[in-house]
């Protein structure tokens, strides 16, 4: 009954790319009755997209230790907004831990963010028994979530298909070649060929199994230099990651990504050093100058990119802008920027 009484009844959306922006575009597009055709050029979900490699982590507090106030807050749509469209969020909230020479680090995340309790060896041992006598200071960030970004987009491409959506695999597209009343330019990084000033910061990241170790949540290490995350998924898989460098590259890790990646995991738990690597992972996360995501309009073209570290936490939010700006010409969403078509 809400599609058929909402404005978009009869509005055919193209999204190019089925990254998790253009998925989650498509979702909320859809949810309010649009006809929706994604378009990606990969042969499936995730094969060439920057979104395989993220963490998964819907941690908008932890964020503002380095973000403008707009992650904290948008952020904090996220984690219902997958459970609806998604399912598979854990609420099990973020641990932020620092070896002890480097304890200092943890009062300036302390001060540069919100909504987390101080918390010692006693409380860190309740919540991670495998970490006990490991650390004797932490900040719990309990309100947090976190999901594994490769079932989520999945899951998200699977329901859309089934509520009557369309995906179209194996061929890149173009704006100008697609007819329909909208077009949701979605392709990350690839737009720099439309998007100037979109640049790339690369990630890299690994997957270690082991057997010996559990988490619970995802555990930040801080270090002065390279501060790391490992979150944990099923199967004894732990993500460990990302190194935040200033290139587009998209190939390789590099020798001493590889050392501090291992080093972190190896610092939380010496049981990590037995850990199998399962895989290594490497790509470049779309960032605009002020690393926010933006909805740039250009006639009947929408591109929504430039979301950074933040495409899983943000995205959702973007996509609720980007369906707002696709149904009303008129309509500021506050990411929206107008340009000549
Ligand atoms: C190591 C690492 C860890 C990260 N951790 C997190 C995290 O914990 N939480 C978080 O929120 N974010 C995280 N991120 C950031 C997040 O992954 C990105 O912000 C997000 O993936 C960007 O999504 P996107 O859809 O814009 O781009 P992509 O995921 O790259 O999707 C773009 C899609 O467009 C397709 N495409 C391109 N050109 C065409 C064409 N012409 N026709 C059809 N299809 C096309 C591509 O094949 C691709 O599938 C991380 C990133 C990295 C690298």
């Amino acid at each position: 009954m809400a599609a058929a009484s909402t404005p978009y009844e009869k509005m055919n959306v193209a999204v190019i790319g089925a990254g998790v922006v253009g998925l989650t575009c498509a979702a909320e597009l859809l949810g309010r009755g649009a006809h929706v055709v994604v378009h990606e050029r990969g042969p499936g979900i995730g094969a060439q997209s920057c979104s395989w490699y993220a963490g998964g982590m819907l941690a908008p507090w932890c964020e503002g230790e380095s973000a403008e106030e707009p992650v904290v807050r948008l952020g904090q749509e996220a984690a219902c907004w997958w459970e609806r469209h998604a399912g598979g969020v854990v609420r099990q909230g973020t641990l932020v831990l620092a070896p002890s020479r480097d304890r200092v680090e943890l009062g300036s995340f302390g001060r540069r963010t919100s909504h987390f309790d101080e918390i010692d060896r006693e409380a860190i041992t309740a919540l991670e028994p495998d970490l006990a006598g490991r650390f004797s200071r932490g900040l719990f960030f309990r309100e947090e979530a976190h999901l594994d970004p490769r079932k989520a987009i999945a899951a998200l491409a699977e329901r859309l298909v089934a509520k009557g959506g369309v995906i179209h695999f194996g061929s890149g597209v173009e704006a100008a070649d697609l007819d329909a009343d909208i077009v949701l330019d979605c392709r990350g990084l690839v737009a720099r060929d439309v998007l100037p000033d979109l640049r790339g910061v690369k990630g890299e990241m690994l997957l270690l199994r082991s057997h010996e170790i559990g988490l619970s949540r995802p555990i930040r290490l801080l270090h002065p230099r390279i501060p790391l995350y490992i979150v944990p998924r099923d199967d004894g898989l732990f993500m460990v990651g990302a190194t935040m460098i200033e290139s587009g590259d998209r190939r390789r890790i590099s020798a001493r990504s590889m050392l501090e990646l291992l080093g972190a995991a190896y610092a939380l738990h010496p049981a990590f050093g037995e850990a199998e690597i399962i895989e290594i992972g490497t790509d470049a996360r779309p960032a605009f100058p002020d690393n926010l995501p933006r909805l740039i309009r250009r006639g009947r073209v929408i591109h929504v990119n430039g979301l950074y570290r933040h495409g899983f936490l943000l995205s959702p939010a973007m996509a609720r802008m980007a369906a707002d700006a696709a149904l009303n010409p008129q309509a500021r969403p506050e990411m929206l920027h107008d340009l000549a078509a």
